[in-house]
């Protein structure tokens, strides 16, 4: 297992020689330490990036997108290991991470490597006798920085395009889930990205992310994780007016329709929220129900959710694991209470599985919660297996409902009526939405929010473009242009 700073090619001790504990969710112990990169070992990776970029970005673009087929093929061959390091760091069950972490995680890598040599420039056709080519071309080096809910997964989001477009990357993994990201490093090295393309620094926001953000050497900041960090990002950028992309959180609204074929609506809905423990930014954690079906629904979601197999990740049985982090944990327990205080009815969940075999571990029931739309359950990303149960009339205040906070990341809606599922998801304030099925993404598809969800957006060509500047060149091809100063 690797735990040392991943810099120009080399694993290395942390400057200072600081280390942080990485602990198991499932039990608390500790799994290892890994060392913890400060500001020095930034400016060291920042170097090794600036250094490494004009080989990089000069190379063919065929040749950057066979190093990431090669990533990908090293990650299939590697799954079960990548699955298991990830379960352990994460908590996030194994047939999660065997079925959906490490397959994205590869198919994106991969999706990445054959995008290298498909971005193309443009032709503008403007006045005779003059030539327009639009290049683009790469930015630098480019800071990503990544929460810990999927940090696997991540590692493709991020870094698949920065490098395809030609950029050198220094990421920063969370620091309470780094593991699986080190080991992208490792495969990275065996497969033969060049040194310094590619660093990976362990670390503390407030130090070595802090200093990365204000970095003068990086000329993009690419960021996922709450909120408030988002801003302090944006601000933390102006020192050298860096381009910043943000994703941030979300507080999902997933509508069922009183023409729903319930059985799926159901289905469905359980895993946008219960998925991951919750921890994921575009979890449906609002379900709106229309007055008429909100018995029927609830009476099989609350059936679902009390079945849910909750327990240690690594057992391929368990459906649910624990929470991240026990810091995570009494955050998401103390909205339980919040939403208590606010008058909202428990449905069920609200506290940790009463388990011997699981009390020392950071895990929750599956918790739903009856409240208004405007109470703060309602409002604030709880960001765990916790979701807030609304009822509606119409259409009309289902979507004022989904519309109602501050957040516009992801949301869905449930109906057979095709009309009425084109004209909501038109309504809705929401980078995405999915109809009739939650939570859909594939590295083709533009991932990202609006409002204080953030902007810019993942994957896709959109992230090519997000990842690259447009250079106009001008040509004159055979123009005769009259003198500007006749003389
Ligand atoms: P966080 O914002 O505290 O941390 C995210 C990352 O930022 C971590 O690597 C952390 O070390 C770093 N960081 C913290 N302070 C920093 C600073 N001052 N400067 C630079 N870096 C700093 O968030 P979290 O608690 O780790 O993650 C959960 C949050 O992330 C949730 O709110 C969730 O919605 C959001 N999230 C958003 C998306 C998305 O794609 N929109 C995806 C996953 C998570």
């Amino acid at each position: 297992m690797q735990t040392r700073l991943f810099i120009g090619g080399a694993f290395v001790d942390a400057i200072a020689g600081g280390t942080i504990p990485v602990l198991n969710p499932h039990d608390g112990s500790t799994i290892t330490h890994i060392a913890e990169a400060r500001e020095a070992d930034v400016d060291a990776a920042v170097a090794a990036a600036r250094a490494a970029f004009p080989a990089w970005s000069r190379m063919a673009a065929a040749d950057r997108g066979r190093l990431l087929l090669k990533l990908a093929d090293r990650i299939e061959a590697e799954a079960e290991s990548l699955a298991r390091l990830e379960s352990l760091d994460t908590g996030h069950p194994l047939r999660d991470t065997r079925g959906l972490d490490v397959p994205r995680t590869a198919a994106t890598f991969r999706y990445f490597g054959g995008m290298a040599d498909k971005l193309q420039g443009s032709v503008v056709p403007v006045e005779t006798g003059f030539l327009n080519y639009v290049q683009r071309t790469p930015l630098g080096v480019v800071g990503q920085i990544v929460p810990w809910n999927f940090p696997l997964m991540f590692t493709s989001w991020k870094m698949g395009p920065a490098l395809a477009a030609g950029n050198c990357v220094v990421l920063k993994p969370a620091e309470i889930t780094p593991l699986s990201t080190l080991r992208i490093a490792e495969l990275m090295a065996e497969v033969g990205f060049p040194p310094g393309v590619v660093n990976i620094l362990p670390g503390y926001g407030h130090t070595a992310g802090q200093h990365l953000a204000e970095h003068p050497g990086v000329d993009k900041i690419a960021f996922t994780g709450s909120t408030a960090t988002g801003r302090r990002i944006v601000q933390a950028s102006a020192g050298n007016l860096k381009r910043v992309q943000l994703e941030l959180g979300g507080k999902g609204a997933n509508i069922v329709f009183e023409d729903a074929f319930l059985p799926a609506a159901i289905n469905g809905s359980a895993f946008a929220i219960f998925h991951n423990q919750g921890q994921a930014c575009i979890a449906g954690s609002r379900l709106l129900l229309h007055e008429k079906i909100a018995d029927a629904f609830l009476d099989g979601f609350l059936k679902l959710a009390q079945s849910i197999k909750i327990g240690d990740p690594l057992d391929p049985s368990t459906e649910m694991g624990p929470l991240t982090s026990g810091q995570h944990q009494a955050r998401v327990l103390d909205y339980c209470q919040i939403a208590h205080q606010q008058g909202g009815e428990v449905l069920t969940g609200g506290a940790p599985p009463q388990v011997q075999a699981l009390s020392k571990g950071f895990y929750l029931q599956p918790t739903v919660v009856r409240a208004k739309p405007t109470d703060r359950v309602c409002q604030e990303e709880v960001f765990g297996p916790f979701v807030s149960v609304s009822t509606f009339k119409d259409d009309a205040e289902a979507i004022e409902i989904a519309n109602g906070t501050e957040y516009g990341l992801g949301g869905g809606l449930w109906t057979q009526h095709l009309a009425r599922a084109h004209r909501v998801a038109a309504a809705m304030r929401s980078g995405m939405v999915w109809i009739n099925c939650y939570k859909r993404v594939n590295p083709g598809s533009p991932f990202g929010g609006i409002g204080q969800s953030g902007y810019g957006r993942e994957m896709g060509f959109e992230a090519m473009h997000d990842y690259t500047d447009a250079k106009s060149v001008w040509v004159n091809v055979d123009a005769q242009i009259p003198p500007w100063y006749p003389r």
